[in-house]
């Protein structure tokens, strides 16, 4: 038996062909799995009695279950979801003005090592696959519908446990299953991947055509520093991170964020924003400064807001566009750079 919700549109039409069916069925199955979000075969009443019995009998419709859910006091959500194997992620919901972002695993722990990371402590067991992402949007869907919350997930980052480029090939197909105006139809640019750095990776994404957001962690502008916080930085150094970037800013047209994690005397003097301004220089990218959240595994405290004030002033007198990323799920431990899963499975 096969998980239907592994197919994105195009595999999912030639399997209906290898099932001697006409191709249009998968326009209508992503129809019922993703627009009316119905996971029961029995409920898709406009195919027949036969197909229906026909997919019963080759197909399962399988979610991850939910294990624990918390609400933050901000309607943060964060799930806890158990996946075929036992294994467990995390995923949550962002209450942004403009939308609902889920933050979605891509790995079950991670191998990148950064260091003030709490969803890396766990090594990186397995990537997910597409079914398993797909699975964290719809379960988050489910579990609004049963509180009553009217709204649905609208956006999208894949910042979650996991470099999303360690699994590169699964990641591009959920983007593109999300993204399929027959499925959830979310926007492409309501759509952000989240990178610490894989080089090769970089490339091959500016060359496949999407308008997805890309986001890249910095979070130092020097190599020394950068290394200690960033081991992948000891394969793929600040230059070469720049170089991809020129070339995806040239192949694509559009604008890429750099995470800036604002850590207490490590990486937020006014030197550091200088370094930060000379190496995005005339990129056309932003920056997005996130606050740390301070976890008991890790002795990195988070920035004076006095000092993120200054850090942020020395970016706007040097041309630089910046944020400051509003917290969340503060309470619950949702906030980014702390899903962790509480159980490895
Ligand atoms: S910050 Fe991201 S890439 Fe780095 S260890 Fe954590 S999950 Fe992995």
């Amino acid at each position: 038996m096969k998980n239907l919700y592994a197919f994105d549109f195009e595999s999912l039409k030639e399997e209906m062909v290898l099932l001697g069916e006409k191709p249009y069925r998968a326009k209508q199955l992503f129809q019922w799995l993703y627009q009316k979000e119905i996971d029961d075969f029995s409920l898709m009443s406009d195919l027949s009695l036969t197909f229906r019995a026909l997919l019963k009998e080759k197909y399962f419709l399988g979610k991850p279950t939910i294990s624990d859910t918390q609400i933050a006091s901000d309607n943060t959500i964060k799930l806890l979801v158990e996946l075929n194997d036992g294994h467990k992620v995390e995923t949550a919901l962002l209450r942004y003005r403009y939308g609902n972002a889920l933050c979605v695993s891509t790995q079950v722990g991670c191998n990148m090592n950064c260091s003030f990371c709490a969803s890396g402590l766990l090594k990186k067991q397995r990537n997910l696959s597409v079914e398993e992402m797909v699975g964290q949007l719809l379960v988050m869907n489910d579990f609004l519908k049963s509180i009553n919350d009217e709204e649905k997930v609208s956006h999208v980052v894949l910042m979650g446990t996991g470099e999303p480029f360690d699994n590169y090939e699964n990641v591009l197909r959920f983007v593109r299953l999300i993204n399929h105006p027959f499925g959830l139809a979310l926007g492409a640019r309501k759509i952000t991947i989240s990178t610490c750095g894989l080089v090769p990776q970089i490339y091959q994404f500016a060359d496949e055509g999407l308008q997805v957001n890309l986001a890249i962690s910095l979070h130092a502008a020097n190599n020394k520093l950068r290394n200690q916080l960033m081991p992948i930085n000891k394969a793929y150094p600040l230059e070469k991170i720049k170089e991809a970037v020129e070339y995806y800013l040239l192949k694509t047209n559009r604008r890429v964020t750099f995470e800036y994690l604002l850590l207490k005397d490590i990486n937020d003097s006014i030197r550091d924003a200088h370094e930060l301004a000379n190496y995005i220089n005339n990129l056309q990218a932003y920056v997005n400064l996130i606050p740390y959240n301070e976890i008991k595994e890790k002795d990195y405290k988070r920035s004076e807001m006095s000092n993120v004030q200054i850090f942020q002033k020395v970016l706007t007198s040097r041309q630089v566009t910046s944020t400051l990323r509003k917290e969340f799920g503060y309470d619950i431990s949702a906030a980014c750079g702390q899903l962790r899963a509480k159980s490895s499975g």
